[in-house]
């Protein structure tokens, strides 16, 4: 989305095929697959990684590379970084160094986040791609009966789930994810991948496939406010800010706000206007972003709870032969690419009282997401008065709901998905 409002043209060379269809399986017996209705660019990470760190030399900066963090230290007027490569002063330290921060560890800053917790691999199909897989295909969600002593785990009591996407003729990314309150450390999330990878049953078109590039990381889920971490003369940007939408679309987050921060930012510096309250101004989800935010955090969170036999009913929704027909593939690719509307998230949400129950529901949700709740039915209030707005200016044929909506991000800021 970010690519398609023309913010982001310069990283498109970057991108390669992207998804065409999705599949979701569960061990209880769903077996989901639609075409996606939106577009999802696979990136060449790589390439775009060094594409970027020839515009930070271009632009007059230099890279140390191999210079380890150490420490900072903060007065009224400076910054003072101590790195493996030596010390150095500044105005601003800005902490990109992901969801294990440690600048975040040295405030104490702790959030109630979540994680997302993942561990898989690059990896070649030696003859070629197996009999039924296509170039694009996305495995949304795949479950295992013997991945747990209790069959009814739910993914925080650590359920790992298995996805794939297929990245070309020849190679896909595989691996599996785990989401909750704590990070899975990485020596667990290896040794399980590794055994369903070689070993599960269902796991077969990928049995003998050779591993080119291990890839793991945690990145985090915050609230509607989780960016606004400051401290004085600090900025923290990327995973270390929690630059993430709840269901974790963080490089996303952070190709569609980049520019708009780096920009901001720099006439912060050049006024010397660093004290921590300005630089928290700086991050304003619009208002519609907040609403989705919150909506995706709970679907989060119930992810993250649920039963593995409350979320089979849950993702039975998506089945395009199921009760929505072929809404519901587009309800789960809305929900989760924070699109949804009021109406559509209502009908959703009487699908899953009905079909999952609303005892069940309320226990699944942990208790201090009632008042998340609460907050919901008072947003979605607001946010309806922004959709009877966008559909007033359509009715009348004006011509300019682009503008309107460039507007409501000018007034408020940042988005979650451009
Ligand atoms: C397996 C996986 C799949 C993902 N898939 C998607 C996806 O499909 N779509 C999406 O939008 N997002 C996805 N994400 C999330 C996305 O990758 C992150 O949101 C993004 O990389 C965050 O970027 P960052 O620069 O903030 O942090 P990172 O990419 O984590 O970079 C932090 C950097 O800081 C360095 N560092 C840490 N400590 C120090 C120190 N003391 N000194 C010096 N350097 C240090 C690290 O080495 C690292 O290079 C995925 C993440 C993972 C792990």
């Amino acid at each position: 989305m970010t690519l398609r409002i023309g913010e982001a043209d310069d990283i498109l060379p970057f991108m390669k095929n992207g998804v065409t269809s999705f599949l979701a399986n569960t061990f209880q017996g769903v077996d989901v697959q639609w075409q996606a209705n939106y577009k999802y660019h696979f990136a060449k990470e790589h390439e775009l990684l060094t594409y970027w760190g020839k515009k930070v030399t271009d632009n007059g900066s230099d890279i140390l590379l191999n210079c380890w963090f150490q420490d900072s230290f903060i007065t009224d007027e400076r910054v003072v970084i101590s790195t493996s490569r030596g010390e150095f002063c500044a105005k601003l330290l800005i902490d990109a160094s992901g969801g294990q921060s440690p600048i975040r560890g040295k405030y104490a800053l702790r959030e109630n986040w979540y994680w997302w917790s993942v561990c898989g691999a690059i990896v070649n199909f030696p003859d070629g791609l197996p009999k039924g897989m296509q170039v694009g295909d996305y495995q949304l969600w795949q479950t295992f009966r013997d991945t747990n002593a209790d069959e009814n785990a739910s993914l925080s009591q650590g359920r790992p789930v298995w996805e794939y996407e297929v990245l070309d003729e020849n190679s896909a990314f595989v691996f599996i994810f785990f989401l909750g309150q704590f990070r899975v450390p990485f020596a667990d999330m290896e040794s399980e991948f590794l055994h369903i990878l070689r070993n599960e049953p269902s796991t077969s078109d990928f049995h003998n496939v050779t591993i080119t590039e291990m890839k793991h990381g945690w990145y985090p889920s915050g609230d509607e406010d989780s960016q606004k971490v400051t401290r004085n003369r600090v900025a923290f940007v990327g995973s270390s800010a929690c630059w993430t939408s709840p269901c974790g679309w963080g490089a996303s987050f952070i190709i569609a706000n980049y520019k708009k921060y780096a920009h901001q930012l720099s006439a912060a510096v050049k006024a010397d206007n660093l004290d921590k309250e300005y630089l928290a101004g700086l991050i304003q989800l619009t208002r519609r972003s907040q609403y989705q935010v919150l909506l995706d955090q709970i679907a989060t969170h119930f992810l993250s709870f649920a039963s593995a036999d409350d979320l089979n009913a849950f993702i039975r929704l998506f089945d395009p032969n199921g009760e929505l027909g072929a809404a519901g593939p587009l309800m789960c690719e809305k929900l989760f690419t924070l699109t949804i509307t009021e109406e559509e998230a209502f009908l959703m949400l009487k699908l899953v009282a009905k079909n999952i129950g609303v005892k069940s529901l309320i226990e699944t949700v942990p208790k201090e997401d009632y008042l998340l709740l609460v907050e919901l039915a008072v947003e979605s209030a607001e946010a309806a008065v922004i959709d009877i707005f966008h559909k007033g200016l359509e009715l009348l044929h004006i011509e300019s709901p682009d503008e309107y909506e460039r507007e409501l991000a000018l007034e408020s800021g940042f988005s979650i998905t451009g």
